[in-house]
């Protein structure tokens, strides 16, 4: 009875706060939960086979393939939407999967877990497979943090039987190899593809022992083939990427001898690519059925997103910490054509409000002659233009737009294609954005069309003169904007 109450209530709640505009993801779980406490242990009733996801990054996009996979293969999937990886998102999730009275059933419930939510998480519900898929150091690690956080995740493991799906090639992942006996590791052969290195900083070091690791392969950061005198050593593989390599249409793997193209963009994913491949096999799909989903997947928002605007196409990726804008930047930086980047960085609750991470980002890479202007936008953008001049980036090509709005058309009005990294909060404003851009230009070209002159239609900007170029007003030069907030930053 009280279980139902929890659930009327959660979903009155919700749909309360949906009304008054709120949007109400979390507010139901919160609110189920005030009325019976753990929950989350109801989600046994929601599924056959539950699988946690958790890491620093991926989760969301290896979460959301595994739902597609299973789904596209005819499974009934309870998955949580991205935002709602805490208890009180994964509660709301129940609250709305179930129906008026009970629970409904499905046959896997896929679930991304934040990190620090996991161990409460685990109490509260022992799922049969967890997948870690990586940690990477970021500004938590300056107070030592990330240890201290994997530490309580594997003691939330100590004493229940999951399955543990691992990225070996991370070392720091593989300190939970000791906790249970049915591992299963995944990762990337020592030639599987052509990675460009970026700097591994302070987690090149055996997390056992201190010392330095012996690496016979790097793929990103410090995830390759690692050793230690001490024993700490990459462990064998159960399914590996044997190759992988820019496809068409995205990333194409070569596991266990089966090629699977994908629509992945970024040689990164294939590390999200082989945990979900292996997270499906488990759940009993074949090949044939895997390769198809893989096919047909289409990425959510804002991961590494094509856009078609103007006559090039921008992209745009969500960076919320420095592995993942290096891995971006590695990404854009693959051609050397003409190109701009655009930078938005906001600081509220969701982006992380300290943004000193983005010292960390190896920005120097960035400056190269093909990259031709470097536009800071968003709430932060003086800070992300503080970075973007301490790489030594010319100042001349830095431009600051705090408006996204105005630093799309600017960019637009260039003419050539522009690369974008934005963190959270900044992504679906930036999507909404590009998507309109892309829909105005869509119409006009029909618009033009009606007067059957093909050179008007095909450079409509230059014989209009709208190709000129001007300086928005609110366009903030270098000069005089860089002291401002300085806070927590090392040059
Ligand atoms: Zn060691």
């Amino acid at each position: 009875m009280k279980t139902q109450l929890a659930i009327w209530a959660g979903k009155t709640a919700g749909t309360a706060s949906r009304m008054i505009g709120n949007g109400g993801s979390t507010i139901s779980g919160i609110v189920a939960r005030k009325i019976d406490v753990q929950f989350l242990r109801h989600l046994r009733s929601n599924a056959k086979e539950i699988i946690y996801i958790t890491g620093t990054n991926g989760k969301t996009t290896t979460a959301n393939l595994i739902a597609h996979l299973l789904e596209t293969s005819g499974k009934t999937v309870l998955a949580n939407s991205e935002g709602s990886n805490m208890v009180t998102g994964i509660s709301a999730t129940i609250v709305r999967n179930a129906p008026f009275i009970g629970f409904m059933m499905n046959d896997v419930a896929v679930i991304e877990v934040d990190e620090a939510s996991l161990p409460k998480a685990i109490l509260e519900c022992q799922p049969d497979y967890l997948i870690v898929t990586n940690f990477f150091r970021d500004q938590l690690d300056r107070y030592g943090e990330l240890d201290l956080l994997i530490e309580k995740m594997k003691d939330s493991l100590k004493s229940v039987d999951v399955k543990l799906i691992l990225n070996a090639d991370d070392p720091f992942v593989n300190r939970f190899s000791n906790l249970q006996t049915k591992n299963i590791y995944v990762g990337l052969d020592k030639n599987a593809g052509r990675f460009q290195s970026y700097t591994m900083g302070e987690s090149k070091y055996c997390p056992i022992c201190q010392k330095e690791f012996k690496y016979t392969a790097v793929h990103f950061g410090q995830l390759g083939h690692y050793q230690c005198t001490c024993g700490f050593t990459r462990p064998q593989t159960t399914l590996s990427v044997e190759k992988v390599y820019q496809g068409k249409k995205g990333i194409r793997l070569t596991v266990d001898g089966a090629d699977y193209p994908t629509t992945l963009k970024g040689m990164y994913n294939a590390y999200n690519a082989i945990l979900a491949i292996c997270a499906c096999q488990e759940m009993g799909l074949n090949t044939k059925e895997i390769r198809e989903g893989l096919m047909l997947y289409h990425k959510i928002n804002g991961r590494m997103q094509d856009f078609l605007i103007g006559e090039d196409t921008w992209k745009l990726n969500l960076v919320k910490n420095p592995a993942g804008g290096n891995v971006t930047l590695s990404e854009y930086l693959q051609t050397n054509e003409k190109k701009q980047l655009i930078f938005c960085l906001n600081d509220y609750l969701a982006d992380g409000e300290d943004i000193s991470w983005i010292w960390d980002i190896d920005m120097e890479i960035a400056n190269r002659e093909e990259v031709e202007t470097f536009i800071a936008s968003g709430k932060r953008a003086h800070d992300a233009a503080l970075r973007m001049k301490y790489a030594g980036i010319p100042e001349e090509k830095i431009i600051i737009l705090p408006e996204m709005k105005e630093a799309v058309l600017y960019a637009k009005k260039k003419g050539y294609p522009a690369y974008i990294m934005a963190t959270y909060t900044c992504l679906s404003p930036m999507v909404t954005i590009l998507l309109k851009e892309a829909e105005e230009q869509k119409k006009g070209d029909k618009y033009l069309g009606t007067f059957t002159i093909p050179f008007l239609s095909r450079h409509p900007k230059s014989v209009w003169g709208q190709g000129k170029y001007h300086m928005p007003k609110k366009t903030v030069r270098m000069e005089g904007n860089l002291s401002s907030n300085r806070r927590n930053q090392k040059p």
